[in-house]
């Protein structure tokens, strides 16, 4: 038996079965039920979303045998809804516009909608893609849908209404088709699963609806694609090898190397995303847009309507938003921001995008390092008034962490304040651990409660941490001195917060 692909063969029959778009399908239901049937229709979407499928629906309701008149609950078993199901009705006309542009298709639909439906109720024609007629088709239509037969009705699906002109509009219904949230089409894809007697993990349902970008045809398209590959059993391997890596997954395996300090795995993420297509610039914009998703759900909670992200995806992202605190994702933003204009004049942008990641995956707490260097030239505290605002990000000092960590400054002057500056590689990337550092001051805050208050001399010396040897090794480690030479960034702050060592 031929293959039937999974977005035919489980193709919605009725209004109860469309995915995503219960409110349409009420509302024409509802018409139906009170004998309020409109003679024109136009269903405006993006690919995929149920429009074809809704305009089938409404056909059969319309038509559908097994019922004295029009029905909200056709039958799917009569003559008529079986063809009207499979296109071949010869009361339903159903129009590709794209392939049907020109004036005289309309001049011949117009001829033929003067005869009576040959054994149905009404004569349907369903235009596919109609802003692709051409304005003399349009304006051929147009008469046919001001003043159409009594057994005629027209639905119109587009994917640019714009393109559509007002006329013709405002003779419809419009009716927009939203895009289906990842949740809903997740639910259906696990039905369809579970009919076709194929066990999946959780995983792989998650990344096809979130690939499918709304799309629920998209969706079954790509499940098509997975069970091609022949498995019964769809794994994460599986839809590794199908479907790499989505950008919003690389997105938040980077933001989770930036909460872990971790610039090797931070620059792992870049790479993946740029060999995944995405341009510089574009991963700029995607990560700045990420990184904004992450600000809300921070700032507004994990129920905020001002994102639009559905259920899994939600829980996910508002459990990430807390690994930082808001004044954490406005520097993300600004430093990204400004590293977007850079790379989009810059012959060279990689460096640019791998010095920004390293930069924001160094910075252990995010003050800005010119700003705090200032103050402290003017005899401040750069951590003062900002304690509260990074009070959720607790960046635990490690021991094991000292190499070239700056320690807290202000702390050791007066304030047992763990909000400071501080500039930290991740012991993993400095291949050489013999070189002893522990004999070097721990920028510790824990104890600094019992300190005596340091001089501000002492404050200055306590800065310059940074030995020379330390120093060497980091720009030993290939990634990391790719990434600082070409920088402007955290290295030049690495050696101010130095400077005054080194009279
Ligand atoms: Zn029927």
């Amino acid at each position: 038996m031929a293959y039937e692909v999974l977005a035919r063969k489980y193709r919605s029959r009725d209004f109860g079965e469309i995915v995503g778009q219960g409110a349409i399908a009420t509302t024409l239901k509802n018409a139906i039920e009170m004998g309020r049937i409109h003679h024109g229709y136009l269903f405006t979407g993006t690919r995929g979303v149920g429009k074809t499928s809704m305009a089938r629906i409404l056909a059969k309701a319309l038509n559908c045998h097994n019922s004295d008149g029009p029905t909200a609950t056709p039958c799917s078993e009569c003559e008529s809804c079986l063809r009207i199901a499979d296109g071949s009705d010869l009361d339903v006309v159903e129009i590709d516009a794209a392939s049907n542009t020109g004036v005289d298709n309309i001049r011949e639909l117009r001829s033929n909608a003067a005869f009576r439906p040959a054994r149905s109720r009404f004569k349907v024609y369903i235009i596919d893609e109609v802003h692709m007629l051409s304005s003399g088709a349009f304006n051929a239509l147009l008469k046919t849908l001001e003043e159409p037969p009594e057994h005629v009705k027209f639905i119109l699906a587009t994917t640019e209404t714009h393109k559509v002109p007002a006329t013709i509009q405002s003779r419809c219904q419009r009716f927009d088709f939203r895009s289906i949230s990842p949740a809903d089409i997740g639910e259906q894809l696990q039905s369809i699963l579970e009919r076709e007697g194929i066990t999946a993990d959780p995983i792989v349902v998650r990344r096809v609806s979130r690939a499918a970008n709304g799309s629920m045809r998209d969706a079954l398209s790509l499940l098509d694609q997975l069970l091609a590959y022949g498995a019964s059993n769809l794994t994460a391997e599986t839809i590794e090898d199908v479907l790499p890596g989505g950008h919003d997954e690389t997105l938040a395996a980077l933001v989770d190397a930036i909460a872990q300090h971790d610039a090797a795995k931070a620059l792992e993420c870049v790479d993946r995303s740029l060999i995944s297509g995405y341009t510089p610039e574009r991963f700029c914009e995607s990560f700045i847009e990420y990184a904004r998703t992450l600000m809300i759900l921070s700032i507004c909670g994990g129920e905020t309507e001002l994102i639009d992200l559905a259920g899994p995806q939600r829980e996910q992202l508002n459990a990430q938003a807390r690994s930082f605190d808001a004044a954490t994702y406005v520097y993300m933003i600004g430093l990204l921001e400004e590293t977007r204009r850079r790379v989009k004049s810059s012959s060279a942008p990689r460096p640019l995008i791998d010095a920004v990641a390293v930069r924001i995956a160094l910075t252990e707490s995010f003050v800005d390092v010119g700003e705090a260097i200032e103050k402290l030239d003017q005899g401040e505290t750069p951590g003062r008034g900002q304690q509260a605002s990074h009070s959720k990000k607790k960046v635990a000092p490690r021991e094991s962490e000292s190499p070239i960590s700056t320690p807290d400054i202000s702390s050791r002057r007066e304030l047992p304040d763990r909000s400071v500056p501080r500039i930290s590689v991740p012991d993993r990337n400095v291949p050489d651990r013999s070189v002893p550092v522990r004999d070097e001051p721990t920028p510790v805050a824990e104890e600094s409660q019992d300190e005596p208050v340091k001089s501000p001399r002492r404050a200055e010396r306590r800065v310059g941490t940074i030995s020379a040897e330390t120093k060497r090794k980091m720009s030993q480690h290939p990634l990391i001195r790719q990434a600082l030479e070409q920088s402007g960034g955290t290295l030049i702050n690495v050696q101010k917060l130095q400077a005054p060592t080194e009279d």
